[in-house]
């Protein structure tokens, strides 16, 4: 009955090393309004420069979702009063930004697929902070004038899943990139929910509601579930002309649900126009051919990692999800004899579930060369898959070497037939009565013998030389 309608609006910040319109480094931690300068104060007469590298990554943003880069965009002024903002206006672009007519390509959980279209991405200055602390009110200006790209997708998306997989993949593809941090939490990559809903079959756009301060994926899918469930509410009791109108809410996380923050600006609000103090923004024919060169992204990576290392669908979307899984992946490839079977279970499997709390793939004990080698140690047989996971464990903890661990704990496989040999010759003798009853028919007790002979052996012979050498000695 009805169909919901969502449009999303992402502000990443850029990874660059300074200011977008001025020097002042962009480097978070540092003491409150010590990164700043007469621009980003902006105190009268000083003048912004723009930062080449903000374009730089623009275009490969651009590049990476097919967008149409303009080679001359210009900056506006959008006028607001806000404290964390000194110069009562936001430099961005309005008229002619730096990106239009892109699109991402989403897959389902069902496997099917999807394109949204990235109407425009712009360039603009990102705001200080506010700090509230009890009745006062502190700015923090150390953020005032770092660089954002603003994304902002057309109303495609039909559910909260479709809005999830387009943010995953936009978050994996900045990431990719290395053009931001794309830290939700720390607010690098900040998403605003656009949501309405209409009848099934109806091809207009009812009041939308803008939906802000939302920093996990989790809390955007919720956010979006309360917030259709408000307006559907609404609409069923006839309220809705009365209680939908076009604003900005905020996702209380704690009460699950969204509240009214303000009335939602009109364009005509803002007052843009054209940045007096800026030239054009102009990227010319060697900077287009050198900025759009851009490593590979998921999608290629995936389709690799498919053919070059027979993994299962499954499996290379899971290590292509984060460029730092792939990454990962790759260098324990590298490693001799190391089969793509036991490097994908290592590390998704077993590093992934001893990775807790702070820790994560680049800061974790273990690093890709490590794990590397003990993958391959199990797959040229020194150590069986089982030890591996107890040398893991044991590397978790302690600062060591591969191989010095392996002999430490005792692990290493026994392969040698002699030593293997005897242990078998004396475990048949020691059970007369249980051979008897093997060759009597009671086929079952073969798993017995092995088991005895693996326990003499404290786990380390080689389980399949047991085998081979029992079947032959009980015959
Ligand atoms: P603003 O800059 O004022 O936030 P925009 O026109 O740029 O407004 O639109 C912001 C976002 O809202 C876009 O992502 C757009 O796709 C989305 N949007 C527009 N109309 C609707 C609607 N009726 N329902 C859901 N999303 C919408
Ligand atoms: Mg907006
Ligand atoms: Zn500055």
């Amino acid at each position: 009955m009805f169909e919901v309608v969502i449009g999303l609006e992402v502000h990443v910040q850029l990874n660059t090393k300074t200011k977008l319109f001025c020097s002042c480094p962009t480097s978070f931690n540092h003491k409150q309004n010590t990164n700043t300068c007469p621009t980003c104060l902006a105190l009268p007469g000083a003048l912004p420069v723009l930062n080449k590298e903000v374009l730089h990554k623009a275009v490969m943003l651009g590049t990476a979702i097919d967008a149409t880069v303009n080679k001359e965009s210009y900056f506006d002024r959008k006028s607001y009063f806000y404290p964390d903002s000194p110069s009562a206006y936001q430099i961005t672009q309005f008229y002619k930004p730096v990106i239009q007519n892109g699109h991402l390509d989403i897959e389902l959980e069902d496997g099917s697929k999807k394109t949204i279209r990235v109407g425009f991405a712009h360039i603009e200055a990102d705001a200080g902070k506010n700090i509230h602390d009890g009745d006062i009110s502190k700015v923090d200006l150390n953020r005032a004038g770092t660089p954002l790209l603003e994304i902002v997708t057309q109303p495609d998306m039909r559910s909260g899943d479709e809005a999830i997989a387009y943010l995953k993949k936009l978050h994996s593809i900045i990431r990719y990139l290395d053009i931001g941090d794309a830290n939700m939490q720390e607010g690098s990559f900040r998403v605003d929910v656009n949501v309405s809903i209409r009848p099934k079959g109806d091809e207009k756009l009812y009041t939308r509601v803008e939906v802000k301060n939302i920093n996990s994926f989790k809390f955007i899918q919720k956010a979006i579930e309360v917030e259709v469930a408000r307006q559907t509410e609404a609409w069923e009791d006839g309220l809705y002309d009365e209680e939908i109108c076009q604003e900005t809410r905020l996702f209380d996380q704690i009460k699950t649900e969204t509240r009214s923050m303000r009335g939602k600006e009109e364009a005509a609000d803002y007052r843009y126009f054209p940045e007096p103090d800026l030239l054009k923004a102009l990227i010319t024919d060697d900077m287009m051919e050198k900025y759009s060169q851009i490593p590979e992204l998921p999608e290629a990576k995936k389709a690799r990692f498919l053919t070059q290392y027979g993994l299962s669908e499954y499996n290379a979307s899971v290590l292509t999800s984060a460029i730092e899984m792939a990454n990962f992946f790759e260098t324990m490839m590298s490693k001799d004899g190391v089969t793509a079977k036991t490097a994908n279970s290592l590390l998704t499997v077993e590093l992934l579930a001893r990775l807790k709390g702070e820790l994560n793939l680049t800061n974790s004990p273990v690093d890709a060369d490590k794990l590397g080698i003990l993958a391959s140690r199990i797959d040229d047989k020194t150590i069986s898959g089982k030890a591996g996971k107890e040398v893991l464990d044991y590397l978790m903890q302690n600062d060591s070497d591969v191989d010095s661990a392996i002999e430490k704990l005792g692990l290493k496989q026994v392969t040698d037939t002699g030593a293997i040999e005897a242990m078998c010759d004396e475990i048949i003798v020691a059970n007369p009565d249980k051979v008897e009853q093997y060759k009597g028919g009671k086929e079952k007790l073969f798993g017995f013998f092995v088991g005895q002979v693996m326990k003499a052996s404290k786990g380390s012979a080689n389980p399949q030389v047991v085998n081979e050498l029992l079947k032959a000695k009980l015959g």
